[in-house]
C-alpha cells in the first residue's frame, strides 16, 4: 500500500505541489504561478504538468492519491469547484474529475480548513489529538472540526463552516449573505471595514494617518492597535470576544482538547488572543473548559500542501474508488 500522497495547493497567486509521506515529510516540493488570466484548462494544464514533473523525479506513480486544496465554496464529495473568487472563470468546475481523467489517479478535494483541520491532527500541533478545533484567521475565518478522530464534513462535505455561525441576529451583514456571522466580526475584510468606519465616524485619526493613501486593511488597523489607537485596540477585542461566543458554543458542543490557531491574521497576538482567551472562559462550561488548550498552528506555511495531503491519507481513495 502506498504511504505518500501528492498533495496540491491550489492558490490565487501559486500552485504548490509535493510528494507527502505519513509523517508529514514534504519532498520534490515546487510551485508555479497560477496562470490565473489562463481559465480553468490552463490551470489544469499546470497542475497536470506539475504532477508530471514531480512523479518523474519521485521515480514513482505509485501513491494513495492527489489531493487538492482550492478555494473558494467547493463540494468536496462532489469533486465541484462551485465558485473561485480569486480565479475568474471557475463556476461549478468538476476539478476532481477533470484531474482524474488527466492523470488516471484517484483526486480528493477539499476546502482549506477542513484539510488543514486534519493536516494539524496527523503532522502538526494536533498530533496525537483526536478532539480539536483548527481556526484559520484571514481574510475570512477558515475552519475545520474534528471529532473523535472524525473529521465533521456532513452529507455533502461542506460542514465545518464555523465562520458563519451567528452569534447575533441583529448584527452585520456577511458575505455570506447571513446576518451577525462571526466572520462579518473577525474576518480581515470585516475588521478593515470596521476600522473605515472608525475614521468615517472620527473616533481614529491614526488608521487613516498610517494608512496614507492605500486601502485600509486588517493589518493597517492592527497596527493602529498596536500603537494605542482606542477604536483599533476596541475592533480587535470585539473580534476576539464575537470569536470566544461562537467557538465558545463549539466547545461546549464537542469538548475539544485543543483550539489550534493559523492564518495571517494571528499575527495579530494578543490584540485578538487575548480577548478571545478571556471571553472563552465566559462562554464556555468551567468543567468543559478546564479540558481546553489554545495552542498555534505548527504547519502555517505549507499548511496546504499538508492539508491536501493529510485528506489524502484520510480519506484513502486509493482503497475506495476505481479509477
Ligand atoms: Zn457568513
Amino acid at each position: 500500500m502506498a504511504d505518500v500522497a501528492f498533495a496540491v495547493d491550489l492558490g490565487g497567486t501559486n500552485i504548490r505541489g509535493g510528494i507527502v509521506d505519513q509523517t508529514g515529510e514534504i519532498s520534490h516540493h515546487r510551485s508555479v504561478r497560477t496562470a490565473v488570466r489562463g481559465g480553468v484548462y490552463a490551470i489544469i494544464d499546470q497542475i497536470v504538468t506539475l504532477a508530471d514533473e514531480v512523479f518523474e523525479e519521485f521515480g514513482s506513480r505509485d501513491i494513495a492519491g492527489i489531493g487538492v486544496v482550492a478555494p473558494g465554496p467547493l463540494e468536496p464529495k462532489a469533486g465541484i469547484v462551485r465558485f473561485a473568487p480569486n480565479l475568474p472563470g471557475w463556476e461549478n468546475v468538476p476539478l476532481t474529475r477533470l484531474l482524474e481523467e488527466r492523470l488516471q489517479m484517484p483526486v480528493v478535494l477539499g476546502n482549506d480548513g477542513n484539510c488543514a483541520a486534519l493536516g494539524e491532527s496527523m503532522f502538526g500541533a494536533g498530533k496525537n489529538v483526536d478532539n480539536l478545533i483548527y481556526l484559520a484567521l484571514g481574510t475570512g475565518l477558515g475552519a475545520g472540526i474534528i471529532h473523535q478522530g472524525h473529521l465533521i464534513e456532513g452529507i455533502a462535505g461542506l460542514g465545518g463552516e464555523v465562520g458563519h455561525i451567528s452569534i447575533d441576529s441583529n448584527g452585520s451583514r456577511c458575505t455570506c449573505g447571513g446576518i451577525g456571522c462571526m466572520e462579518a466580526y473577525i474576518g480581515g475584510w470585516a475588521i478593515a471595514r470596521h476600522g473605515e468606519m472608525a475614521v468615517h465616524s472620527e473616533r481614529s485619526t491614526l488608521i487613516r494617518e498610517i494608512a496614507g493613501e492605500e486601502r485600509i486593511s486588517a493589518e493597517i488597523v492592527a497596527k493602529a492597535a498596536k500603537q494605542g489607537d482606542p477604536a483599533a485596540i476596541d475592533i480587535f477585542a470585539r473580534a476576539g470576544r464575537a470569536l470566544a461566543v461562537g467557538i465558545g458554543g463549539l466547545v461546549n458542543v464537542f469538548n475539544p482538547e485543543l483550539i489550534v490557531v493559523g492564518g495571517g491574521l494571528a499575527r495579530a497576538g494578543d490584540l485578538i488572543m487575548e480577548p478571545f482567551r478571556s471571553g472563552l472562559a465566559h462562554y464556555t462550561m468551567v468543567p468543559i473548559h478546564r479540558h481546553v488548550a489554545i495552542v498555534p498552528s505548527a504547519l502555517e506555511t505549507h499548511t496546504g500542501v499538508y492539508g491536501a495531503a493529510a485528506n489524502v491519507f484520510y480519506q484513502r481513495p486509493d482503497q475506495l474508488t476505481s479509477i
